[in-house]
Formats: structure tokens, sequence, C-alpha cells
């Protein structure tokens, strides 16, 4: 590290993801480079803004969602640096940050925003080739395929669905539930009966209060599980897709900072429980919301930055972070939607489809994401 650099405050930030680029976008906003330096650290050569993985899966729109990091501080290039490794590990009392590459990087503050682990199609690797590779691989098992079973119809499950059944009417789709509608509880059962008119309308066959297992063998054990039929059957299916609900990516990170299902514990300032000079936004964090890019706006990352800037100053963090809004915006296809939006003193409204479709259909909001990458 350089005397230069020395001499400023070092902000760690891990994972370049929808929340990682989010907060270094406020952060070159309106953070000083003569006092401050901020590394990223992220394990891909691109970023991916994940939700557009279902379509990608069908149509080749990498071009929307993948950007490579090296313009992220072109606006101010001495606040920061873009650092490919996998972190696997830290330690926050000697405030020390382990790459798999042997490098240790110390920080004064280290903000963690790794996300989830999830299954294909949204488990790209590393290097630009293989990201590559990974999608187009995809995109050919989907074209070549009679019949696809997606496990579990969460909002995942139905867009991979709706995506592929909605390109290719003739391919068989099977989705696998759980549960007798799509979704979970959480959402108005309005909401959940519209989204399961329009994956008839598609003609995807939906099989309710049935837990499927991908027997990797080119079959699916699919476990009926209703009063009157608890019989199990095996189905042929030439991709399967499960889109269960996934785990916080946090397997680098020290026990004593997670809950009991791998969520780091923070408080409503974004500070962990164990240590206030480590924060963590986005997925990997156990704010209870549901885990979406939507919440990946300007008011969290400036809730952020300010509790930041305080423990750097040996201030007390005060700014709290609040939900703002409950909201979901489904994309089966260009042409099929389903949303909802819940704000704090009104009650949840369904939204037309049209208005969906309009509002994240076409590019499924993948433009203002990709911007802080200075790439558009
Ligand atoms: C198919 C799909 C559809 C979705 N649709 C929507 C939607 O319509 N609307 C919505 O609001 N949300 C949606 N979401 C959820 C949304 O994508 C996530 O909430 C959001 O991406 C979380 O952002 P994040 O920054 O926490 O994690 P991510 O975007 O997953 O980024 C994490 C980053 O950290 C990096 N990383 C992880 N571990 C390490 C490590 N140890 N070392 C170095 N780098 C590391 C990863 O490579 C990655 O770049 C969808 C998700 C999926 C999968």
């Amino acid at each position: 590290m350089s005397s230069e650099k020395r001499s400023r405050r070092e902000i760690i930030v891990v994972g370049g993801g929808v929340f990682g680029i989010g907060a270094i976008d406020n952060f070159i906003r309106y953070l000083d480079p003569a006092a401050i330096h901020i590394t990223l650290i992220e394990k891909r050569d691109d970023f991916l803004y994940i939700p557009i993985d279902c379509r990608n899966l069908t149509e080749d729109v990498s071009g929307w969602f993948i950007r490579p990091y090296n313009r992220l501080f072109s606006r101010k290039p001495t606040l920061g640096q873009v650092k490919k490794g996998l972190v696997i590990g830290f330690d926050h009392e000697q405030k020390i940050v382990k790459l798999e590459s042997g490098e240790v990087l110390s920080y004064d503050i280290l903000i963690l925003t790794p996300g989830c682990t999830w299954s294909d199609p949204n488990c790209a690797p590393s290097s630009h080739t293989e990201i590559m590779t990974y999608y187009k691989s995809l995109r050919d098992r989907v074209r070549q395929s009679d019949t696809v079973v997606v496990i579990g119809a969460g909002a995942v499950g139905c867009e991979v669905s709706g995506e592929i059944k909605s390109r290719y009417p003739t391919k068989s789709v099977i989705l696998v539930h759980a549960r007798e509608l799509p979704l979970t509880q959480a959402y108005v059962s309005r909401l959940r009966s519209q989204v399961d008119r329009t994956l008839k309308k598609l003609d995807v066959k939906v099989i309710y209060n049935a837990l499927g297992y991908d027997n990797k063998d080119g079959t699916v054990t699919v476990q009926h599980n209703s009063v009157g039929n608890m019989s199990s059957e095996d189905i042929k299916a030439d991709v399967v897709f499960t889109t269960i609900t996934p785990k916080p990516n946090t397997w680098f990170v020290p026990s004593e900072f997670k809950n009991a299902v791998g969520a780091i514990q923070v408080r409503d300032t974004f500070q962990t429980l164990i240590d206030p000079a480590v924060f963590v936004v986005g997925d990997a964090n156990d704010i209870s919301e549901t885990k979406q890019a939507l919440h990946a706006t300007g008011n969290s990352f400036n809730v952020l930055r300010l509790n930041v800037l305080s423990v750097l100053d040996g201030r007390q963090p005060h700014v709290k972070y609040r939900t703002k809004m409950h909201a979901l915006a489904l994309t089966m296809g260009k042409y099929h939607s389903a949303g909802f939006l819940k704000l704090p003193i009104f009650g949840p409204t369904v939204l037309p489809s049209w208005l969906v479709r309009k509002i994240k259909g076409r590019d499924m909001y993948a433009k203002s994401i990709v911007k802080p990458l200075q790439y558009d």
C-alpha cells in the first residue's frame, strides 16, 4: 500500500453486485478522495444484474446486464480501485481481509455485500469467457430440450417458467410447487391467483402441493403432499432448474456474525452486532424484508454513507434504515406480468399487468442498474 493511500481511511467493499456498486456510486458522489480510499473486491470479471438471467435463458441479452468494472471509479479515479479476487475470510480484531490469492488487505471500514448463493440459471462463474459460455450453454440446453422442469414457484421459478414458455410455446414446462398457489403467503392471494392464471394462460403445467427432487439423471421425483394424494412419481426432464429460496452467501464470514440461516446480523444502521466498523447491505443481512434489488435505493446508500462517516469520525452512527416499500414485479416473458405494491400507509395494491409490463417488461430495469459502471 502506498504511503499516500495509508494516510487516507480505507473502506473495503466485498462484492460488486447490485448493492456493492450502488453503495460505491453513492460514495463517488459524496466522498473526498483526499480523505478516503475505497477498494472493491469482486470475484468475477464482470458485474451481473442477476434478475435478467431468466430472460437470458431464451434470448441473448448479455449486452443489457453484463459490464466490466474498469470504469466504476472513472468519475473520481483517485477515490478507489477494483480488485479481482475471492475473499475467503476476515479478522475484525486485526481489521484485515484475506483473499484466496494469499493477499491480505487492511481496512478501517468493511462493507459486506456478498448476496446469496443460487442454482442454475443464476450461478455464473468468474471469468468473462466462462460467464459468456455459461449463459450460452444454458440457452442451448433450453433450446434443445422438449421438457423443462422448474422446482419452486417463487418469483424466480415463475419468471423462468414464463420466459421459457413464452419463447417456446410448444415445449413442455412443468413447475412444481410446495404450496397451493404460486409464491408464498407473504403475498396477497389476489396476486398469487393472478400469477396462477398467467402461468395457465401460458400453458405452464403447475403441480401444486408437491415437492420436487432433481435426481440428476434426467428425472425429477415429484412427491405429492395434499389430502388424498400422498403419492410420488418420476417425471422425465431434459433440463431441471431448482429455484427454491437461496441462502446468504456468507461462508467466508465468521460464525459469530451470523444467525441460524447464515444471514449476517445487523442493526438498523447496517452495522453488524459484533463490530461497529463492519457493515452489511443487500441480500446477505438479516433485515426482515424481501431480499430484492428494489431496496438498493439512494435511501439505503445515504444511510450507509452517513453511518460509515460517523464511525470514521469516532461518532455514534444514528441514521436508521427503514424499509420504504414492499413490492413485486414479475415478468413471465415480454408480454405477461403481474405485480403489487405496498406503501407504508396504504394496504397492498395489485398492479395492472400492463403497468408492470411497461415498467419492467422490456429491459427489467437493467439500464438504470448498470449506470454506475459508466458504460452507457
Ligand atoms: C432470477 C432472479 C430474478 C430477480 N428479480 C428481481 C426483481 O425483479 N426485482 C428485484 O428487486 N430483485 C430481484 N431479484 C433479487 C436481486 O437480484 C437481489 O436482491 C440482488 O441482486 C442482491 O444484490 P446483492 O448486491 O446483495 O447481491 P448480488 O447482486 O448477488 O451480488 C453479490 C456480489 O458479490 C460477489 N461475491 C460474493 N461473495 C464474494 C466473495 N467471497 N469474494 C468476492 N466477491 C464475492 C458476487 O460475485 C456478486 O458479484 C432477483 C433475483 C434473481 C436470482
